[in-house]
């Protein structure tokens, strides 16, 4: 057994690299960027007219002129043209490129047109309603740096670019098993004595957030066979999530099958409730780590949350997450277990304030509907007082 810190720590240190792989952008969308982008080119790359009207040169309404003799007009998707006479002025649309001319875009709603001729009702400032060349971001200018998180902002920088494929950070190939001869699949009617999965399906959802699809296998407490199925899952995948078999019962064999296949055990057991038994380790010639999650709903929840994803983020190049929250009622956490408690979050001018769930123990899988995360409280003495902030593992998007 060791503490919570520890063990956090410990699973953190055997975080991985994956690599790298080009995806095509329509595949890209929340993976984590593995190169620099650049603009290829000044953003916007001509100077754009932002409203439709005309355009003119502002000399001209220096010299008193108030009406202009429409030389054409140009829509986006024009090349650019010049005025063949600067007294003169050209209808433009909104994205044309302005002449270079011109250097003044004034709007329909300022104008009267009438007879090939634009008067205006109201005097521009030179300069307007253009988007000059290179004002956003200049040819070269670094515009997404390695390791963002590819959301529908960056897809659209990306797309602008030219970025048909990206390279991207590569997700780790994942197995997840269940095991336990009291488990039904989904669709059965479980007998009274038996129940129906549930982490399985838990664990694929939380996975499928990550962009993970992993492969789902199910074994049942027979020692033989789960070595057998072990065996060949170790050298196949990056990481394994198991859930169950883990903790001190004569049918948990998992501790057991991980040692004769030569996983090496990096602990097994943590001074935390819920998720106490948890085993941790890894296959040292594949590099496969091995997450065994005991198989209490909630148990199960609170280890992958805790720790399986911030390993995932670190293996990814991503920082970890810091939240903290303010407790809304007292909270004791006295004894030696690190205490991972449910908590309703509660957005309050601009503070987050958690409450407890209202839970029944490690296998009050139904508690998780009403929670938005874990608050990770230290045993200590003294209460955890109202108002006090404490650290915050999220659950849901909040
Ligand atoms: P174990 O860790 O195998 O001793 O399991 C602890 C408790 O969690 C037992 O009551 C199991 O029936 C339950 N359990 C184990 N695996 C699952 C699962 N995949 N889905 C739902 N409950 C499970
Ligand atoms: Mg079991």
């Amino acid at each position: 057994m060791i503490s919570f810190k520890d063990a956090y720590q410990k699973v953190l240190d055997l975080r991985q690299d994956f690599g790298n792989e080009q995806v095509p952008l329509e595949q890209a969308m929340g993976k984590v960027l593995a190169e620099n982008v650049m603009a290829d080119r000044n953003f916007p790359p001509f100077n754009r007219a932002t409203k439709d009207g005309i355009a003119i040169n502002y000399d001209a309404i220096e010299k008193g002129q108030t009406s202009f003799k429409i030389e054409g007009v140009l829509a986006a998707g024009m090349p650019s043209q010049l005025l063949t006479n600067t007294a003169n002025c050209t209808e433009i649309m909104t994205g044309a490129v302005v002449p270079e001319n011109a250097d003044t875009v004034v709007m329909y709603e300022h104008l009267v047109i009438e007879d090939g001729w634009a008067s205006l009702i109201k005097n521009p400032k030179q300069g307007q309603d253009i988007h000059l060349n290179g004002s956003d971001q200049k040819k070269g200018d670094p515009i997404l740096a390695k390791h963002s998180i590819i959301s529908a902002a960056e897809i659209g920088v990306l797309a602008a670019v030219g970025k048909a494929s990206v390279l991207v950070r590569t997700l780790p190939k994942v197995a997840i098993v269940s095991t336990g001869n009291e488990l039904v699949e989904v669709q059965e009617t479980p007998l009274p004595h038996q129940i129906r999965k549930s982490n399985i399906h838990t664990l694929f959802a939380a996975l499928s957030e990550e962009g993970i699809v992993p492969d789902k296998l199910h074994l049942p407490d027979e020692k033989a066979s789960i070595k057998k199925a072990l065996s060949s899952t170790l050298k196949t995948y990056n990481a394994i999530l198991l859930s169950g078999g883990v903790s001190k019962g004569k049918f948990d064999f998992i501790p057991q099958v991980m040692e004769e296949l030569g996983v090496e055990k990096i602990f097994h057991g943590v001074f935390q409730r819920p998720g106490k038994p948890f085993w941790f380790g890894i296959q040292n010639e594949t590099n496969t780590v091995v997450f065994s999650f005991p198989g209490n709903p909630v148990s199960t929840f609170a280890n992958y949350n805790v720790y399986f994803k911030d390993w995932l983020k670190l293996s990814l190049g991503l920082p970890l997450p810091k939240i903290d929250v303010i407790l809304k009622e007292t909270v004791e956490a006295k004894g030696d277990l690190t205490l991972l408690l449910r908590v309703k979050l509660e957005f309050n001018r601009g503070h987050l304030l958690a409450s407890l769930v209202k839970e029944n123990g490690s296998g009050d899988l139904c508690s998780l509907v009403n929670t938005d995360g874990f608050i990770v409280l230290e045993p200590k003495n003294e209460l955890y007082e109202v108002g006090e902030l404490v650290p915050f593992v999220a659950t849901r998007d909040l």
